[in-house]
């Protein structure tokens, strides 16, 4: 079994280079942020529960939070370990974590806090096809203004994208994420990845430095 952690402010992509290591090294994602969103669209009691709390920027309690990722821990017999992306965000996640199952590297996503403010609120989606785009972010940019490259519909801003919430998110990261980092660095797994660079570039540097 190897078990990945993937951490690093909003903004840095965690979910984009995820994507990629679970594909490349055959390990189940796991993002608590998805599996909230999944709730929050099929409208379920936990969905309600978290709406408002993921609105305003702020972090889901940890119980609520430790038991999702329980229940998404299962069916790896397929897979060659777990990658978990946005848990642990708290020292108790982190520590509760410890005693579900061992984590070999964490990879850390560095990115300050000027650009992760710029990449959030850069966010849009086309609210026909739902393509996403970043008008910040060069090659994510729309080709036309702020319009759908392939429908030509007025693209929308996330509800999250909001430059106060973007704020407050990354003030709960320096807060509360910030001492998981130290935990895992008293352990010496910590590998620090430069998120500016684009997707393919940081994807490499991720890879190799796994390697060693
Ligand atoms: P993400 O997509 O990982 O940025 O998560 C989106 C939102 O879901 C966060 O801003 C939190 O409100 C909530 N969330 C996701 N993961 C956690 C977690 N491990 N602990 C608490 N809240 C979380």
């Amino acid at each position: 079994m190897v078990n990945l952690l993937i951490f690093g402010p909003p903004g840095a992509g965690k979910g984009t280079q995820a994507k990629l290591i679970a594909k490349a090294f055959t390990l189940k994602h796991i993002s608590t942020g998805d599996i909230f969103r999944q709730h929050i669209k099929e409208n379920t009691d936990l969905g309600k529960e978290v709406q408002e709390i993921m609105n305003q920027g702020h972090l889901v309690p940890d119980n609520l939070t430790i038991k999702i990722l329980k229940n998404a821990i299962t069916d790896l017999k397929s897979y060659n370990g777990l990658l978990l992306d946005g848990f642990p965000r708290t020292l108790a996640q982190a520590k509760a974590l410890s005693k579900i199952t061992s984590i070999n590297k964490v990879i850390n996503l560095v990115l300050d806090d000027e650009e992760a403010i710029k990449r959030q609120t850069g966010r849009r989606t086309c609210p026909k096809c739902n393509k996403a785009y970043n008008i910040n972010v060069p090659a994510l940019k729309p080709k036309y203004d702020e319009t759908c490259d392939y429908d030509g519909e007025k693209l929308q801003e996330r509800p999250d994208g909001k430059f106060e919430i973007v704020k407050e998110r990354l003030k709960v990261y320096h807060q509360q994420s910030q001492p998981v980092l130290d935990f895992y660095k008293e352990q010496d797994i910590v590998l620090n990845i430069d998120a500016r660079p684009n997707i393919e570039e940081i994807f490499e540097n991720i890879k190799n430095s796994l390697k060693t």
